[in-house]
């Protein structure tokens, strides 16, 4: 497409009301309508979804968006239908669709009508859609949380490594792929696999500022987090456990004690899922207690704490699930528990596993270590994990983490800062 003719802003702002592009957003969309793969490292609020959602709506033929998880998309799907008053211009297509919906949405794609088409891996494999969409105009492809391509993501799902193949398959056409992680091993496992080494990189700093990150040792756990959050009577906090049974304990916990929170894992049945979420978002309850089932593509913007009740088993999995605080950019307040025992709990699992999973989970293990006893600013020790530099001085947001506020002694500082030049 000719990018020169186009007024991307008179777009963005006729579709999406903003007045401005949010950091490399319009670089990225005209790259993209000019043609060429694109990678996305942004972090979560970053403003991942306009890169493809603006070019989609306003190019010929259909996008497909390759993303995990069905909840993610009809969000996506009824978000995108509100900006235009066109109907059926995102659909998703997968194996919840009925035959006369099916029929419905390849009808709407063969007209014309349908710019973005959201559908996960595991139906874009089946031959009947690879046969209909190779028929059909296709714009571009995205494939967003393109981490869970990687092992070394935190949410590897095995059907997206087979992408590559069937978006060859389908159509010759430019790929962008997104993601919030950025740890150099996640990024170069994700260009190899769909074949993009040759694609423009977009990064931006994953630092968020405006993030205060604790590590306390994990004794009186329960009485400290009950104690935190009265002390933040009303504000809306997620706290994260490992085990649905310790969801439910805690949850209880907190409501006996007056705090109102809700539990939420993968164990609920569906209806008490979406309950649940919902009193959350709607403001009736002000805890959610989870496990990491919770959070994907949620956007409530003012949540105002993260707790880990457990240690997160990866760097990654700490970075998303605190990112999920002070997405707003006001106060978001970032405490974790550790205790050595955790880890030890966690490994005796890995050994259960097969040898290359047990050795990528002991290695994210170690990197969670070294981040919870690490003793210089945790917000340097996060970034150098995605690959950047962070002055621990005038970095913004330096002074916003416990090891910052109490600095710890020179020696330490040292020891710490080999260990990290070593990972
Ligand atoms: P990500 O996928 O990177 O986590 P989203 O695409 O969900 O982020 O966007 C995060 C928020 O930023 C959304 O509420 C979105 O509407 C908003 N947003 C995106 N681009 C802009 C922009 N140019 N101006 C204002 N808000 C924006
Ligand atoms: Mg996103």
């Amino acid at each position: 497409m000719d990018t020169k003719d186009i007024n991307l802003s008179a777009e963005l702002k006729k579709y999406f009301g903003f007045s401005k592009f949010k950091g490399q957003q319009e670089q990225i969309i005209t790259e993209l309508l000019d043609g060429k793969d694109i990678f996305v490292l942004m972090p979560t609020g970053g403003g991942k979804s306009l890169c493809y959602q603006l070019p989609a709506l306003i190019s010929e033929g259909t996008a497909i968006v390759v993303s995990p998880l069905i909840a993610l998309m009809k969000n996506q799907v009824d978000a995108v239908n509100g900006l235009s008053s066109d109907e059926g211009v995102a659909h998703v297509l997968n194996s919840s669709l009925n035959k006369t919906q099916t029929k419905q949405v390849m009808d709407d794609i063969t007209a014309g009508k349908t710019k973005l088409l959201y559908v996960a891996p595991e139906s874009l494999i089946k031959e009947e859609y690879v046969d209909f969409l190779k028929n059909v105009k296709i714009s571009f492809v995205a494939i967003d949380e393109a981490h869970c391509i990687s092992e070394w993501g935190h949410d590897f799902r095995p059907e997206y490594r087979n992408l590559k193949g069937i978006i060859d398959k389908i159509a010759d056409v430019p790929v962008i792929a997104l993601t919030a992680t950025a740890t150099p091993k996640v990024q170069d496992d994700i260009q190899k696999t769909l074949g993009m080494n040759n694609a423009l990189v977009y990064k931006e700093s994953f630092n968020r500022a405006n993030l205060f990150y604790e590590i306390r040792p994990k004794v009186n756990v329960d009485k400290e987090i009950v104690r935190f959050i009265n002390q933040h009577k009303g504000k809306s906090g997620i706290v994260y456990c490992l085990s649905r049974r310790k969801v439910e304990e805690f949850a209880q916990l907190l409501q006996v004690n007056g705090v109102n929170a809700l539990p939420y894992h993968a164990g609920l049945d569906q209806k008490t899922r979406v309950l649940h979420q919902d009193k959350f978002l709607m403001e009736e309850a002000d805890v959610i207690v989870a496990t990491i089932a919770f959070g994907m593509g949620i956007d409530k913007p003012d949540v105002r704490f993260v707790i880990h009740y457990d240690i997160p088993k990866s760097l990654e999995s700490y970075y998303q699930e605190t990112g999920r605080a002070g997405r707003d950019g006001g106060e978001g307040y970032c405490l974790a528990f550790y205790d050595p025992k955790d880890i030890e709990k966690l490994e005796k699992f890995l050994a259960q596993k097969p040898v290359s999973e047990r050795e990528i989970g002991l290695q994210l293990l170690n990197e969670v270590v070294g981040y919870a006893e690490t003793s210089m600013s945790r917000r340097q020790y996060l970034l150098y994990y995605f690959g950047e530099i962070f002055d621990p001085v005038k970095g913004e947001g330096a002074l916003m983490c416990d090891n910052s506020q109490n600095p710890p002694t020179l020696k330490d500082a040292t020891k710490d800062l080999k260990k990290v030049l070593e990972m």
